[in-house]
């Protein structure tokens, strides 16, 4: 199967090695015999429903978000018909930030953003660093830990009733305070923690490749298990400097 990928604004979002997260997604596809096609979407594309499996947007100062957030606010309709009718999203950090309601900068500014996650990001004066780990349970029952790190002064806040992407055990998360860490809508992710995220989260990779070939296909694949024993140990380098860092 050819899993389509629309990869916004790569040459503005991609700090932290975002791109790496890609390179994972590519290669858990092609050991289960799918080709991840990648395509990079600018201010310039048509952003065509339908047309991709998954989305994804990486990290970035403020001035790379000013610079982007009017061409991907052209985009918002476009990818907000395209989450509805089931595409998978990835959006790291800054990418994160813009696709909520808006981000509000240190000086006060406010760049729109796409609407599509229900919560909105005001810069802080302290940036909130370190590793992190989540709990997570994007399928009923299936508990499972993500590990990260988070570097941000935005601090982002959920709508009432809006779905967290996990639970902080250690590290500060969307504001430093709820206890919560990014974003679910349907089939689209978002959340603060690079590093890069997949390798050493490989469950989130199947999950989102899951998803993307579910949208292509109509239905859910049963994706082919790897051996993960490499990825394991990077989790829990990640996981255990996390818990040394502490509680929220
Ligand atoms: N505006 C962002 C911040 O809160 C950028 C986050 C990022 O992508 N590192 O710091």
């Amino acid at each position: 199967m050819r899993i389509v990928v629309g990869h916004l604004f790569p040459d503005y979002l991609n700090i932290y090695a975002d791109r790496g997260n890609m390179a994972v997604l590519a290669r858990r596809a092609a050991w289960r015999g799918h080709e991840l096609a990648v395509q990079a979407l600018g201010a310039s594309d048509e952003l065509r429903p339908g047309e991709h499996d998954l989305y994804y947007i990486g990290g970035g100062q403020d001035r790379e978000q000013e610079l982007i957030a009017p061409a991907l606010g052209a985009h918002g309709e476009a990818l907000r018909t395209a989450v509805a009718a089931g595409a998978a999203v990835l959006a790291v950090c800054g990418g994160y930030q813009l696709l909520g309601r808006f981000y509000r900068d240190r000086n006060g500014d406010e760049l729109p953003g796409v609407g599509l996650f229900p919560l909105h990001t005001v810069a802080g004066e302290r940036r909130m660093i370190g590793d992190v780990l989540l709990e997570c349970e994007l399928e009923p029952g299936e508990r499972r830990t993500l590990a990260g790190f988070e570097n941000h002064a935005g601090r982002t806040y959920l709508d009432e009733g809006a779905e967290p992407l996990g639970r902080v055990l250690a590290g500060h998360g969307n504001d430093g305070e709820s206890g919560y860490e990014g974003c679910r809508v349907g089939r689209a992710l978002g959340t603060y923690l690079h590093g890069p995220l997949l390798p050493r989260n490989p469950w989130l990779a199947d999950w989102l490749l899951t998803q993307a070939l579910a949208h292509r296909t109509g239905e859910e694949p049963v994706l082919k298990p790897l051996d993960d024993g490499l990825e394991a140990q990077a989790h829990e380098v990640s996981a255990a400097r996390a818990r040394a860092r502490g509680g929220r």
